[in-house]
């Protein structure tokens, strides 16, 4: 069995799918590993450091993709649908993708892995399961996304964090909010409050209250019907207009108060709920933050843009209401997201090949679940439900 580990080819992506560590723990169980000339250079991780633990080295990209049984990549052609384009070409039938896909996002580009006969694992339909814990990639770069929002929100805020008594006056401690508690917003949570400030938080699913308190925030009770608001899987399910409506309106008074917000609030599928108002912004304090981790979803924020610094208020861009929309967040700390991310590829790797051969099990509810292409087709259940490509011609073309 060889894994092929290739470039990441989205833009500003730093990441790399499998670090020196990985090849030395597949080695071990009998799989070779050959890597992209430079695949791992902006993560810090240089050609020598690989051919270390034994992998093969390979000057071009077609030749990974010609040698390769598994190609390991953080974002497969599905969630890097321009720049990763030309894969396409080199992909081959029976041929093992596993990576990001954002599947549930647009089928096209899934549909073109699908026509290339390629077997696609996309690792954000992990379930979540005690036993697929190690495998969890969506957390792994979750937790770093939460991690960073809290660091961009400290060095963006025209104050500090903690409260100081010094011999020149005592400075209060900065108020954050934290909306959806998630593994990125508990992340967030936690490194706000080590940053000593004062740290709420709220999510619809109530469940979530004992965690967001158990890291240091004061969980927000708002008075919302949430008892229907998580699914089987764990999940927050979309609400309808007037709920959110009046999430907002309940919510109006803690994000006036708060110098900092940190936004999380997605649903798996959907469009990203806003939750926060232009009026809201505008009542936030001078100098205000919002670091809006759902801008890749549209946004939590209403004036959100995805990748973008937006000003709200204030003179000429200065002393209003910061919103920054990173999308690609846990790229920005390129060495331990792909560590992390390499942890969980090996985990599933030694999960799903077994003599050699890469298994479709589908009674192995693992490969169930993240299995998205296979025989030309797209298999997954829900993701062929999301997609409407069941409906017939006219509705499935997806969107
Ligand atoms: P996510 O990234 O899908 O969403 C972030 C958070 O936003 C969620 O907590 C969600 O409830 C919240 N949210 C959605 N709409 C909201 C709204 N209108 N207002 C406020 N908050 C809103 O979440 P996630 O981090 O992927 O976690 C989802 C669930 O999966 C959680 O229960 C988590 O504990 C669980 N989980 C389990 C495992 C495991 O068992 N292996 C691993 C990871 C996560």
């Amino acid at each position: 069995m060889l894994a092929g580990v290739v470039t990441e080819t989205f833009p500003g992506e730093r990441r790399v799918a499998l670090v020196p560590a990985g090849v030395k723990a597949l080695k071990a169980k009998g799989i070779e590993v050959v890597v992209e000339k430079g695949a791992g250079l902006r993560a810090g991780f240089d050609d020598e450091s690989y051919a270390k633990e034994g992998a093969r080295l390979a000057t071009d990209r077609a030749a990974v993709f010609a040698e390769s049984q598994v190609i390991c990549q953080l974002r497969t052609l599905g969630a890097n649908p321009r720049a990763g384009r030309g894969d396409a070409e080199l992909m081959r039938p029976g041929q093992t993708i596993i990576g990001f896909c954002e599947p549930l996002t647009s089928a096209e580009p899934i549909e073109l892995m699908a026509s290339r006969g390629v077997r696609t694992f996309a690792v954000e339909l992990m379930p979540r399961t005690t036993r697929a814990q190690s495998m969890d990639a969506l957390s792994s770069q979750a937790m770093i996304a939460g991690y960073k929002a809290a660091l961009l929100a400290a060095a963006t805020l025209p104050r500090m964090f903690p409260m100081m008594m010094t011999a020149a006056g005592t400075v209060p401690a900065a108020h954050v909010l934290v909306i959806g508690a998630g593994v990125a917003g508990l992340q967030a949570i936690a490194t706000c409050k080590r940053l000593g400030a004062v740290v709420s938080a709220y999510d619809i699913r109530p469940a979530v209250r004992e965690e967001a308190e158990s890291v240091g925030a004061r969980f927000l009770q708002l008075d919302l019907p949430t008892t229907n608001a998580e699914d089987r899987g764990g999940y927050a399910r979309a609400m309808d207009d007037s709920f959110y409506r009046a999430q907002r309106e309940l919510m109006t008074g803690a994000v006036a108060k708060a110098d900092v917000v940190i936004t999380t609030a997605v649903v798996p599928g959907k469009k990203a709920p806003v939750l926060i108002s232009a009026d809201m912004v505008s009542r936030m304090p001078r100098g205000a933050v919002i670091v809006d981790l759902a801008a890749e979803r549209g946004g939590n924020c209403e004036l959100t843009r995805a990748d973008e610094t937006v000003v709200a208020g204030g003179e000429g861009g200065e002393g209003g209401v910061t919103i920054l929309g990173p999308t690609n967040i846990a790229a920005s700390v390129p060495d331990h997201a792909s560590r992390l991310y390499s942890r969980n590829l090996v985990a599933f790797l030694l999960h799903i090949v077994k003599d050699g051969a890469v298994r479709t099990d589908p009674s192995d509810e693992i490969i169930q679940s993240t299995l998205l292409t296979d025989g030309g087709r797209i298999v997954q259940r829900r993701v062929r439900e999301i997609l409407g490509l069941d409906r017939g011609p006219a509705e499935g073309s997806g969107g």
